[in-house]
């Protein structure tokens, strides 16, 4: 199943280029707030996905909505934590000339108020500082999780998407460089395990202006998604709603006023999102030359 965030805060699920708005279905049968009606639709997805499998099975091919005429949000609006993969790729480890992995490294938080949906715009704060796009493959917590295996891991997943982890290079901490307002793009929506077969198996493409730069296969994760989140489990309760993200492969690069950044996951679908300079002030922190030493910008026509 695919699960659409939408509109006014509309669920809905995806198929065949349609969404199936069930937000009245699932509005009289789950939890009332605090939370977000996808952050309780996640938690109590179990006794309300017979009802949606049933929604979807009786829909006509006339039914729902076009999705290119809904405006697509994050699908996940409130996770209480954004856990992510430090130097999960060897690849991105030589590009970076980093001397440690994910393995030495464990884990860092991103803001959760850093999330951006589709077709959102990422605000780049200064005038003087290198910024970057990170593809990632992400999966969002579907059961709490505390001290689980590595074989149990998968089994506490409620669905997968894309995730940019936008990045500020240079020498503050990893959760200062990527927690930015709009640095964390999610989505266009979510796919149930069932749905996705192997997360071990899953490629990513992203381009700035339709020029490649970074392309993948999850098989290539140092740390694959089950382990990742098998260890995060380990030192944090990993709560329903929670996203995890994998990390980034090669091919990092600049990104600047006026690009259009565009993440494809395969079996998932395409994360795209603008950027925008507008407002970037001097940076008031002095990390510009410390840190890891990214690769060189590639050349633009
Ligand atoms: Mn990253």
């Amino acid at each position: 199943m695919r699960i659409a965030r939408f509109n006014e805060d509309r669920i809905g699920i995806v198929r065949d280029n349609r969404v199936l708005d069930v937000t009245d279905q699932l509005t009289e049968r789950l939890s009332p707030a605090p939370y977000s009606l996808a952050r309780r639709l996640i938690t109590e997805f179990a006794a309300v996905r017979p009802l949606l499998e049933q929604t979807a099975s009786a829909a006509g091919p006339g039914d729902g909505l076009p999705i290119d005429q809904v405006r697509l949000l994050a699908p996940v609006p409130d996770p209480t934590k954004i856990v992510a993969a430090p130097v999960n790729y060897r690849d991105h480890q030589s590009e970076m000339n980093e001397a440690y992995h994910i393995s030495s490294l464990g884990f860092f938080l991103k803001s959760p108020s850093s999330i951006l949906d589709p077709e959102g715009t990422v605000r780049l704060p200064y005038t003087d500082r290198r910024f970057d796009h990170e593809a990632e493959f992400a999966l969002v917590v579907g059961r709490r999780a505390s001290h689980v295996t590595p074989e149990q891991a998968l089994d506490h997943v409620f669905g997968y998407t894309g995730l940019m982890d936008i990045t500020m290079r240079g020498g503050e901490d990893r959760s200062t460089r990527k927690s930015f307002d709009t640095f964390t793009p999610l989505g266009p929506w979510l796919v149930t395990p069932d749905e996705l077969g192997s997360p071990e198996d899953v490629d990513l493409e992203l381009t700035v202006n339709g020029e490649p730069r970074q392309k993948a296969n999850t098989s290539e994760l140092i740390w694959s998604a089950a382990r990742f989140l098998s260890y995060a489990s380990t030192v944090t309760v990993l709560e329903p709603g929670d996203v995890v993200t994998t990390g980034t492969p090669a091919g990092v690069a600049p990104v600047e006023d006026g690009d259009v950044v565009e993440l494809t996951v395969a079996r998932i679908g395409r994360l795209r999102v603008a950027v925008s300079a507008e407002g970037a002030v001097p940076c008031p922190t002095s990390g510009a030359s410390r840190g890891p030493v990214p690769p060189p910008a590639p050349s633009h026509k």
